[in-house]
């Protein structure tokens, strides 16, 4: 939506502008933005401290395709917006993965399906869903705890692993899981996990299945623990096998003795992302790959 748009809602409908930005995905412009782009955000309007992110971001769900806890629908029959971000696969007060598809016909739940709390197909109630709890699972809950506080601005979990991570500003963080959260996805085979589905359509549904997500993001968060070590060895010594080894996504592994390549060079090559790439840094050998990428014909 655009600034005069929020404006003319708050006229119509007396709720502040402010209260409409918060209910939208612009709530996030600010986590999701790298600071040399922020600059690029535009300001709701003259005086209102409210930004704007810039055009359509793919870290986030379609309206068609949302997902939902079945115990906050229980509790309350609405859509949360934290439900909207690709990354975010639990629900932290409930400590279970959130559910995408209906449980009886399988067909994926819109925005419009969870209001309302049953299957417009077959009748479900959603709220009714069993979804495997997450409670065991203490480094899987704290790597969607992270990415919540990121998303969030809150502050985020204590302890020995997130004091382990590299130091740098949350949007800078949320990208470096989300790029290699993309690498772990390109090593799989998309078609073996959603069988049904035409090739054009696979690789976004694979990332939206819940359990695969959590899974991706439990792996990228292994690999910035310990900084620089984990990332290095991914980097220059690990295959996609023994990566994923001890994994429930290591049965769909494509090309088990692949080695890691990271995806997308051109975001690295951002001014935020020097302390993963530059050759003084520890991730050098991101940096001659980033390169040796650009290079190419
Ligand atoms: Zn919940
Ligand atoms: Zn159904």
């Amino acid at each position: 939506m655009k600034a005069a748009t929020y404006e003319r809602l708050a006229i119509f409908t007396g709720i502040p502008a402010s209260d409409l930005h918060a209910a939208t995905i612009h709530h996030y412009a600010i986590p999701l933005t790298l600071p040399h782009d922020t600059v690029r955000l535009r300001w709701m309007s003259e005086g209102n401290l409210l930004r704007l992110m810039n055009g359509y971001s793919r870290d986030f769900r379609v309206s068609a395709r949302s997902q939902f806890c079945p115990a906050c629908l229980k509790e309350a029959a609405c859509h949360r917006l934290i439900w909207t971000p690709i990354a975010i696969a639990a629900c932290l007060r409930h400590q279970c993965l959130l559910v995408n598809r209906c449980p009886q016909c399988e067909k994926a739940v819109s925005i419009e399906t969870i209001i309302k709390a049953h299957c417009q197909t077959c009748g479900t109630h959603l709220s009714e869903t069993s979804s495997p709890a997450l409670g065991q699972d203490a480094f899987g809950l704290f790597s969607q705890q992270m990415l919540w506080a990121w998303l969030e601005q809150l502050p985020p979990p204590r302890g020995a692993w997130a004091k382990s991570m590299p130091e740098a500003p949350c949007s800078v963080l949320y990208g470096l899981v989300r790029r290699l959260n993309y690498t772990l996805l390109h090593c799989l085979d998309h078609q073996a996990l959603v069988p049904s589905l035409r090739e054009k359509a696979v690789q976004r549904s694979v990332e939206e299945i819940p359990w695969v997500q959590y899974e991706l993001n439990r792996l990228a968060f292994r690999a910035i623990l310990e900084w620089p070590e984990s990332f290095l060895e991914l980097m220059t010594r690990m295959t996609a096998e023994a990566f994923f080894s001890g994994s429930r996504l290591s049965g769909y592994v494509a090309e088990p003795t692949a080695r890691f390549w990271p995806a997308h060079p051109d975001y690295w090559a951002q001014p935020e992302f020097s302390f993963v790439r530059s050759p003084a840094a520890p991730g050098s050998l991101l940096g001659q790959e980033v390169a040796s990428q650009s290079q190419q014909p």
